[in-house]
């Protein structure tokens, strides 16, 4: 059964950063580009913890300071995505347009 005491109190140490290891940058990275999932159905934590804090983010991320670089990555990360998609829509126009002159 869920225990929303303990959870909190576990909850409290994770944000107090206690025990707090950091993630290295390769896994970092690699968050950041999958993106990550979590919570997949219902989470009593979340509920009742809070969701930038349940239990799933922290079996991840070892410190709310990781989860925030996470989330700050994974912004960059998808403007960079769109940026390049956009590239790369410039550039297939910009061939179609060499294309037609042929
Ligand atoms: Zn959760």
């Amino acid at each position: 059964m869920f225990d929303v005491f303990k959870d909190r109190e576990l909850a409290v140490l994770w944000d107090n950063g206690v025990e707090a290891g950091t993630l290295d940058s390769e896994t970092m990275a690699e968050l950041a580009q999958k993106g990550m999932t979590y919570c997949e159905g219902y989470c009593p934590s979340e509920e009742y913890t809070g969701a930038d804090r349940c239990s799933c983010i922290r079996e991840i991320f070892p410190s709310p300071k990781d989860y925030r670089l996470y989330l700050a990555a994974r912004n960059r990360y998808e403007k960079l995505l769109q940026l390049g998609l956009l590239a790369k829509a410039l550039s297939q126009d910009k061939n179609r347009d060499t294309n037609d002159n042929h």
